[in-house]
């Protein structure tokens, strides 16, 4: 079931005006609105409530002058990525990892860098593969056209290493990976501050082993191993100059819309960068998490949906909303 959490009157149900009402209330401060009228569901409502639903983040949309997208690890499940949920998440996607023991926070890490480099580009370079094959689902498509609905446009702010963003057309100045990409490279030790392109490196991986069976790429300074500019787990050897400039750029776009509206997209507490940043710009703020849609402040929207599903939801109800919106270019 698909649920609306809506926080604009934190002590009252909206729906009964009443604070006794518990099917809409959870853990006393957040209503909860049934966003599916799956048929049976005991905490089903009439359709009307997800029109509501919609049309509030669409009211929302529609009233903002530029969109702030946020997202997470779920922003990718749609396209069939893993998000690394918790450790039986990690060790579903690579199985091989999970006969070893080793959790997500040991492989994606300088040290098996250091101490076992064919690992830790057997990992990277698998992700690195399977990125570079994936397609990005309609969701991306879907934000792409509010975007060119709003005059100040759009940014995207993301925890994802995956380029999948700059896949679906989105450009680059518009773009802030706060913890890099996997798409680039920087030297191990590091020797300088150099990231390079990484596009004409193509990792040979034995996948069942999650070993790399090619020669890794080196710095072309040193000769030494070069490795992902990813922020990793107790990584004091990232290089942050690609992201600095990308976080100029989310600056001086933050500072010049006057009217933002954040969607922020499958982004979870386990790593709650992106969340953070989400409830603190004080903007209002459309949160589509399938498991943690919980939001705290008046005027944020929890959807309890997938990322693609919750915008297909969202841009119809826009459409309906603003017939211009209906006829503009997708
Ligand atoms: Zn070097």
């Amino acid at each position: 079931m698909i649920q609306i959490i809506i926080t604009d009157s934190p002590r009252v149900c909206r729906d009964h005006g009443d604070s006794r009402c518990m099917r809409h209330w959870i853990n006393g401060a957040t209503a909860v609105v049934p966003f599916d009228d799956t048929r049976g569901d005991p905490l089903t409502e009439p359709s009307h409530t997800n029109d509501e639903a919609c049309r509030r983040a669409a009211a929302c949309i529609a009233s903002a002058s530029g969109l702030l997208i946020t997202a997470g690890a779920g922003m990718g499940v749609d396209s069939g990525l893993p998000d690394f949920r918790g450790t039986e998440g990690f060790w579903r996607a690579y199985p091989t990892l999970g006969a070893a023991g080793l959790r997500f926070e040991e492989v994606a890490s300088p040290g098996t860098f250091h101490a076992d480099p064919r690992l830790a580009w057997g990992f990277y370079g698998h992700r690195l593969n399977l990125y570079r094959a994936t397609q990005p689902h309609a969701g991306f498509g879907l934000l792409r056209a509010i975007a060119r609905h709003l005059p100040d446009g759009a940014f995207v702010l993301t925890s994802n290493v995956d380029g999948q963003f700059q896949k679906a057309g989105f450009l680059d100045d518009a773009i802030y990976e706060v913890h890099g990409s996997i798409h680039d490279l920087q030297c191990l030790a590091p020797c300088s501050e150099l990231v390079w392109p990484g596009g004409e490196y193509a990792p040979a991986v034995d996948a069942a082993g999650c070993r790399l069976v090619s020669e890794p790429p080196r710095c072309g300074a040193c000769g030494g191993l070069a490795r992902p500019n990813v922020l990793m787990f107790g990584d004091d050897g990232w290089i942050g100059a690609r992201a600095a400039v990308q976080r100029r750029h989310f600056d001086r776009w933050i500072a010049r819309t006057a009217r933002p509206v954040i969607i922020e997209l499958g982004a979870g507490t386990a790593i709650p960068t992106v969340r953070r940043i989400g409830d603190t710009l004080g903007a209002p703020l459309i949160r589509i998490n399938t498991r943690e849609p919980q939001v705290s402040q008046p005027g944020h929207l929890g959807i309890a949906a997938g990322a693609r599903e919750a915008l297909l939801r969202i841009t119809g109800a826009l459409r309906a909303l603003e017939p211009a919106f209906a006829t503009a270019r997708r």
